[in-house]
Parts: C-alpha cells; sequence; structure tokens
C-alpha cells in the first residue's frame, strides 16, 4: 500500500546525556498523522465490498478523526462524525486537523448535551443509512482490528532487535486509549521485550480499563508508570513546552505537544527502572502540534520562566 512506507525507521538519539532508540512513526505515511496508520491498516489493505460509510465519535481536533477522514477519502466512503463539543470559534475558524477533515469530506455532527454518546450515535447512523452499509470506529480506533497493524509493527522491532544485536530491550510509549501500547505488549511478550507505558488521557485505573475492553489477559497488559502529577489532556503545562523545546534543540526532531512531552517527562524521571536498551516510540501526531503550538507560544514565550 503506497499509502503506508513499512518498515519505519529507528534511529539513534541522546538526550539528557541517554541514549535511546526512536522508533520515527511519524514517518510512516505522507497522509495519516502517525500511529493512527497502524491501527486503521487493517481497514486499508481488505475489502469492504458493502461499506459505504465511516461512522466514529470522539474530540473535535483528535488526530484519529483526522486519520480516519483521510481513509474514507482513500476507500471512497462518506465519513460522520460525532463530536459533544464545537465551540462557536472553531466552527468560524476552522483550523488544525478539524479544518483538514472537513477538507477531506468529513461531516460533523454535534451530540446534544443531554444525550447519551453510544446510543445517540446507534440512532443517528441508523436513521440515516442501511446499517450493514456503514462501517463503525471506536474512539481513538480503539477496535481489535487494530491488532493487525501494530502486530506487523511488533514485527519491525523484532527484526530490528535481531538484526542489531541489542540483548534486552524495553519498549516506552505514551498512551490515548492504550491500543498501541497493549497490541504491542501482546506480540512482543514472547520475545522477551517489555512495554511501558504512561497514561497521558485519565489515570492508571481507565488505561487499564481501556486495555481489559480489547484484551482479557492481563499477563499481556503493558506495565502502566505513572506520572508525577496530574495533568489534564490538552491543558498547556510549562512543563511540556519546555521539554518539548528541550527535545526539539537538542535532538532535531520535532515530538508531538500532546503526549510526547508526557511521555518523555515520564521516562526521564523512571530511567532506572528500565533495565536495558530503551527504543521510544514516536507516534507522529504533528499535524496536530497546527493548533497547539500557537496556543503554547501565545501562553509562554520562549525563555520567559515567570509565566
Ligand atoms: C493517538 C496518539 C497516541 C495514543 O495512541 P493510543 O493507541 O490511543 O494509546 C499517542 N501519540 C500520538 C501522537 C497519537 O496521535
Amino acid at each position: 500500500m503506497e499509502e503506508i512506507n513499512l518498515p519505519t525507521p529507528i534511529e539513534s538519539i541522546v538526550f539528557r546525556g541517554h541514549n535511546f532508540y526512536l522508533k520515527r512513526d511519524d514517518f510512516i505515511s505522507h497522509d495519516f498523522s502517525g500511529n493512527k496508520a497502524r491501527k486503521l491498516h487493517y481497514y486499508l489493505v481488505n475489502d469492504f465490498p458493502h461499506i459505504k460509510k465511516l461512522v466514529s465519535y470522539g474530540s473535535n481536533q483528535s488526530n484519529a478523526m483526522y486519520s480516519m477522514s483521510i481513509l474514507a477519502k482513500l476507500r471512497g466512503w462518506k465519513f460522520t462524525y460525532y463530536t459533544d463539543h464545537l465551540s462557536e470559534y472553531l466552527k468560524a475558524n476552522p483550523h488544525g486537523n478539524y479544518a483538514k477533515a472537513l477538507q477531506n469530506g468529513m461531516h460533523i455532527s454535534v451530540i446534544p448535551a443531554k444525550a447519551e454518546t453510544q446510543q445517540y450515535i446507534n440512532l443517528h447512523a441508523q436513521d440515516e443509512d442501511n446499517n450493514e452499509e456503514t462501517l463503525f470506529i471506536n474512539e481513538g480506533g480503539r477496535d481489535k482490528e487494530a491488532g493487525f497493524g501494530l502486530e506487523i509493527m511488533a514485527k519491525e522491532i523484532i527484526d530490528w532487535q535481531a538484526a542489531s544485536g541489542i540483548q534486552k530491550l524495553n519498549i516506552f510509549l505514551p498512551s490515548g486509549t492504550g491500543t498501541t501500547a497493549l497490541f504491542l505488549q501482546k506480540y512482543l511478550k514472547q520475545h522477551g521485550i517489555k512495554v511501558y507505558t504512561t497514561p497521558c488521557v485519565g489515570d492508571a485505573a481507565y488505561l487499564t480499563k481501556q486495555f481489559s475492553l480489547l484484551e482479557e489477559d492481563t499477563s499481556l497488559y503493558p506495565t502502566i508508570v505513572n506520572p508525577p502529577k496530574k495533568w489534564h489532556f490538552g491543558k498547556l503545562y510549562k512543563e511540556h513546552y519546555k521539554i518539548w523545546l528541550e527535545l526539539q534543540k537538542s535532538t532535531e526532531i520535532t515530538f508531538d505537544l500532546l503526549y510526547d512531552p508526557i511521555g518523555w517527562q515520564v521516562l526521564m524521571a523512571n530511567l532506572e527502572k528500565l533495565d536495558g536498551a530503551i527504543l521510544y516510540v514516536h507516534q507522529g501526531g504533528l499535524l496536530g502540534n497546527e493548533s497547539m503550538l500557537p496556543r503554547y507560544e501565545r501562553r509562554f514565550k520562549d525563555g520567559n520562566e515567570d509565566n
């Protein structure tokens, strides 16, 4: 499939005097925005002769929403995306993932405040279309089918490890729904590779709950490392912006502004727990920086310590 470039490269980087390997899933595709291409891989390579429309839901700037708009466009499906919130400002000034998804033909539908999300979607998707023609994908691509693309990614890591002669390998990546981390651990466990992750949305209990929606066997769950303090997803924190700038400066690599600042802060605070080489997964999502970076720049001017 030419939309996806596999395998993605693995590079060596140094940060704060420590060596890391970096899986460049930000290079996976020109069209998709990073790790969602892995989660949606299944829908790119299989045939769905009856499907005419894709339905999903979640936040109005999510990377998953954008990537699904690409998938629908490539496959010639209609795409309806439900969200529980759309500000007047964003409606009048579309930008970031939201604007790009609209350009790809996304139809956005706002769920009324009082309605229950799943119920509302079921009712309306049914009203509008023949159900057999509608493909429903969970928020953030949290579906069993995500395992298809993530098993391929696990194989890339195993092949690379064998070729580079690394004995003991740990993987670290920040989680949203935890789908990526869960499937990686599931397919890498038998190879003695341990996957560590940290919750960026909700807490460890929420993340474990997300794992359980995809896998019953708890022995296949990634190891959760907690953030040093409670950060609210999508909010601006000076420490996030600082480590993002530091990463950019010392590695010359641009990371995403939502997940990676948390991932790197948690990783750096827990290095002694990880025995062996560390592979950090860069999951892309850089399109989202288009809406996050101006917010950060307005709030914390470069070098201004007092904000
Ligand atoms: C979606 C996303 C994640 C989280 O992936 P999950 O599989 O939901 O845990 C992490 N980083 C980036 C850049 C993402 O777009």
